[in-house]
């Protein structure tokens, strides 16, 4: 048996799990407490309160469950739909996959709209199945925002726009698991009817807790709902979170870490935050465009804030570029999902990141690329980057 930690720190750039900041990681480290003691209650309202800042909304109810993204995507359809219920999801990347294979699996009849992997929501085709639903059989929209395999965000007041232009009830339901807290994110003004992320995305937490905030549409739906829902029930936490108390035992060392997490981004200010995150991957695709290389999403408007997915050379199999950057510099990129392993390299940069962070995962992609096999000049990625950071970063608040 070999053990050996290598020195310095690890650099995780895969899009999420993310970096957790110390001041997180501290108000984590708390030792074992009763959530039934008297402090609880206004405690957890004041969680629930605060999780409304993300999602851009001051009149959807919000809801925080023990799981990760995939029990949120549960909570969203099983607490507003029934069983054959119709409804329309675009599948553009591994995640919108593996939601519509959750939905077949619940029983919906989905109507699956394929689109390139590298494109978005398309919101003319959206309008065009809505308009020919005559009789009103589509009860949801499902859309996931930014789809983490391609590096694709996809406009979801575009869609709405789309839904009204067509006149159409259905809910829109909204996969915000790597957009949520990184990216602009407006559930009111979108009128999304449920959104959902997860704590290891933008939050830059641990694994573990489950986003979601449901519309009065959403909570009207869900009287009438008859998937089976147990552990997901919003009815089980509407009956309980209104005085402060949930229906089974809360992660507290999560709770702590979220409620830091939020306050530094309320004390950044979201609109700061949304910049942050766009400066750093305009930095990233600077860097793509120095390499000579191409970013898998093609058309501007779709191009993700919160990751940079990289194509490779024909000829060159991107695992192994994700494998020496781990095995030499220490540097974790998200490898290719699904049909584009081999194809492509993830370089994840939402939550708590800054471009001198960015900087080095972009340094150690270029050694890993040498390293690979691709036809690269040392620098000529960071350069660009470098160049644009400095004429672009802001001064940072409390330091002017
Ligand atoms: N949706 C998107 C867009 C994701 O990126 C992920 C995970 O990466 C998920 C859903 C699934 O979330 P989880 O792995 O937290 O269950």
């Amino acid at each position: 048996p070999f053990s050996y930690t290598p020195p310095g720190r690890n650099h995780l750039f895969v899009p999420g799990p993310v970096n957790i900041h110390e001041r997180v990681l501290r108000a984590m480290h708390v030792p074992g407490q009763n959530h039934r003691d008297p402090w609880f209650a206004d405690f957890f309202k004041a969680c629930l309160e605060d999780t409304k800042l993300i999602y851009g909304t001051k009149d959807a109810t919000p809801f925080i469950f023990p799981g990760t993204g995939t029990g949120g995507w549960e909570a969203a359809l099983c607490n507003t739909l029934s069983p054959g219920d119709k409804v329309v999801c675009f599948r553009y990347g591994l995640f919108s996959h593996l939601w519509i294979d959750m939905m077949q699996r619940l029983g919906l009849d989905v109507v699956v709209v394929d689109r390139p992997w590298g494109e978005g929501a398309d919101e003319a085709a959206l309008e065009d199945i809505l308009r020919k639903d005559t009789e009103k059989k589509i009860k949801a929209v499902c859309v996931v925002h930014n789809e983490t395999t391609t590096g694709v965000t996809s406009d979801i007041g575009g869609c709405r726009k789309a839904m009204d232009a067509a006149g159409h009830p259905a809910l829109l339901l909204v996969d915000g698991v790597s957009s949520i807290g990184a990216l602009e994110f407006r559930m009111d003004d979108w009128r999304v009817d449920v959104a959902v992320t997860g704590s290891q995305k933008a939050l830059s937490l641990p694994t573990g807790l489950a986003f979601v905030a449901a519309s009065k549409k959403a909570l009207e739906a869900m009287k009438t709902a008859k998937l089976k829902r147990v552990y997901y029930d919003f009815a089980d936490m509407l009956r309980t979170n209104p005085s402060g108390n949930v229906p089974y035992t809360p992660s507290l060392a999560m709770l702590y870490g979220m409620r830091e997490s939020i306050r530094m981004l309320r004390e950044e200010g979201m609109e700061n935050v949304y910049a942050r995150h766009h400066r750093l991957a305009e930095g990233a695709r600077k860097a793509v465009e120095g390499w000579g290389l191409k970013l898998l999403c093609k058309n501007p408007r779709w191009r993700s804030d919160s990751l940079t997915v990289v194509e490779v050379p024909e000829g060159v199999d991107s695992n192994k570029i994700v494998k020496n950057a781990y095995a030499k510099y220490d540097l974790s990129l998200g490898i290719g999902l699904a049909q584009i392993n081999g194809k492509v390299f993830r370089i994840g940069h939402l939550g708590n990141m800054n471009e001198l962070m960015l900087v080095g995962a972009l340094a150690g992609a270029e050694m890993a690329m040498i390293d690979s096999g691709v036809p690269i000049t040392p620098g000529s990625g960071v350069a660009r980057a470098v160049e644009y950071w400095q004429r672009t970063a802001s001064v940072i608040k409390t330091r002017e």
